[in-house]
């Protein structure tokens, strides 16, 4: 849009990154797409993430066709927390479930609102400890982590505390939406702008190196052995993965940590509606203890704590009248483990993961376990991926969902004329993606200090 001549290279050959499609059967799938965060609340006005996102990238935002959740849940053991994209609506439950807390979680609001989550210098703080300084019952502390680990932290047990303040606002303040269309709805109007600004988009293209001279990023070499050279380079796939294209370790920062938390995640099409069998939520966030579990667990699968998302319970009007629907189940999966299978072992594992994970997600569904023999009955098939598929596609290093703790919010690398982009840039999920990298055209190439 600004007059540079662009050259986007991509391993893979579809676009989308961790949040693409795929086909299977027939049927189309979603990678990812639980909810598009940030579907802008009444009051966020311009300054909501997604609006501004769109408008700068000159995308009609009503051409996304979002649609917004029913209600979600925070459900441990026995306690639930609903929550829908009316903020009063999540206050008053929190109210009624947690009234002596009231004034600590508004404590926790004013936090938020004079904590300046965006800027490049931020602090690095424990969300955890400021949640168990902040409340009496640390219960309330540990159901909030919950979706928000599970939607962008790349540390365990723990998520850093400007990652908190975006994502809470993201997900509770603003809301969940979701296109009919599945994420093609976002990547099809992205890609089509690309083409017609003339952009040279080369698919099935992988970096194998970036040669430089210490200071600057030289050339790029291509798997196939092509070369090009550039005045600034963009990397979205990753700082680990990144520094591994380097021709030198020397230029690696000794800082720089490795992501371990990956996800197993099974998807089963069903006959009929989700309210068939009584179910109208959007998604479930659980945890079967007060104590909230998001770590790589010891076995191939950790069934604790999990997410559930039934796709067709966003409000749109073409879901009164469909024949199937999905239900999407995820867990915190160990890479090394799915890696270690072979290939009969691995799809063995695969399938008694799938019945567990059912099993444990339809417990948190209601009548989920008396239902469990006419969901069966109802499911026409099952897709599960692991942490191998995901570091297939993506080629993210241990098939972190979230990339690496280490954050650059600059963008900055150890080459000046390199920058990172995206999850490690520490913007996150779909919307955080699309505004890291417009920062980082905008602030570093466009117009650099
Ligand atoms: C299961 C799952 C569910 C998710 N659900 C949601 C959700 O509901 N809502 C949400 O907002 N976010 C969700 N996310 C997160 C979201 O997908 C990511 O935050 C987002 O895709 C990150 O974008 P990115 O551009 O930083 O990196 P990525 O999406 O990882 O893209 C990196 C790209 O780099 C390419 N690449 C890697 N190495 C090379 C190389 N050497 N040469 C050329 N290309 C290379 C990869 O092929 C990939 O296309 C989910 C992710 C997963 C895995």
């Amino acid at each position: 849009m600004f007059g540079k001549k662009v050259i986007i290279v991509e391993k893979h050959f579809v676009v989308g990154g961790l949040n693409s499609f795929f086909a299977r059967k027939g049927r189309k799938f979603d990678v990812g797409l639980h909810a598009v965060t940030n579907f802008p609340s009444p009051s966020s006005g311009k300054a909501s993430p997604l609006l501004r996102a769109c408008r700068q990238l000159r995308i009609p935002f009503d051409s996304l066709n979002l649609y917004p959740q029913s209600t979600s849940r925070i459900s441990f053991g026995n306690r639930d927390i609903r929550f829908n994209n009316d903020f009063d609506f999540f206050l008053s439950e929190i109210e009624t479930i947690f009234p002596k807390e009231i004034n600590n979680f508004q404590a926790l609001l004013e936090k938020m609102d004079a904590f300046d989550a965006y800027s490049v210098d931020v602090p690095d703080l424990s969300t955890r400890a400021i949640l168990n300084d902040i409340f009496s019952d640390p219960l309330l502390g540990e159901m909030l982590l919950c979706p928000t680990c599970y939607y962008g932290s790349a540390q365990e047990n723990d998520i850093d505390f400007a990652t908190f303040v975006m994502l809470f606002d993201a997900i509770f303040k603003q809301g969940l939406a979701r296109p009919n269309l599945g994420i093609r709805a976002l990547l099809d109007p992205l890609v089509k702008k690309i083409d017609e600004l003339g952009v040279t988009r080369l698919m099935n293209s992988g970096v194998q190196k970036i040669n430089s001279n210490h200071e600057l990023a030289t050339e790029i070499v291509m798997e196939s052995g092509e070369i090009f050279t550039a005045d600034q380079i963009i990397s979205t796939c990753g700082v680990v993965e990144t520094e591994e294209l380097f021709n030198s370790k020397e230029l690696n920062s000794t800082q720089t940590e490795e992501g371990k938390f990956s996800v197993i995640e099974t998807i089963s099409v069903f006959n009929g509606k989700p309210s068939d069998f009584g179910w109208d939520e959007t998604i479930v966030f659980f945890n079967d203890s007060e104590k909230f579990r998001y770590e790589q667990p010891e076995g191939s699968i950790d069934l604790s704590s999990g997410v559930i998302c039934l796709p067709e319970n966003y409000q749109d009007p073409q879901n009164v009248d469909i024949e199937e629907a999905r239900l999407r189940i995820t867990n915190p999966a160990n890479f090394s483990k799915w890696t270690s299978f072979k290939d009969e072992e691995y799809e063995q594992e695969k399938e008694k993961c799938e019945s567990q994970m059912r099993d444990k997600a339809l417990s948190y569904l209601p009548n989920g376990n008396i239902q469990k023999n006419d969901f069966l009955s109802a499911t026409l098939m099952t897709d599960t991926f692991t942490p191998r598929t995901i570091k297939k596609y993506t080629h993210h290093a241990n098939g972190a969902l979230y990339g690496s703790p280490t954050k650059s919010r600059t963008g900055s690398t150890s080459l000046k004329n390199l920058y990172l982009a995206g999850t490690d840039q520490g913007y996150i999920g779909i919307v955080g993606a699309m505004l890291g990298g417009i920062a980082v055209a905008n602030n570093r190439i466009l117009r650099p200090t």
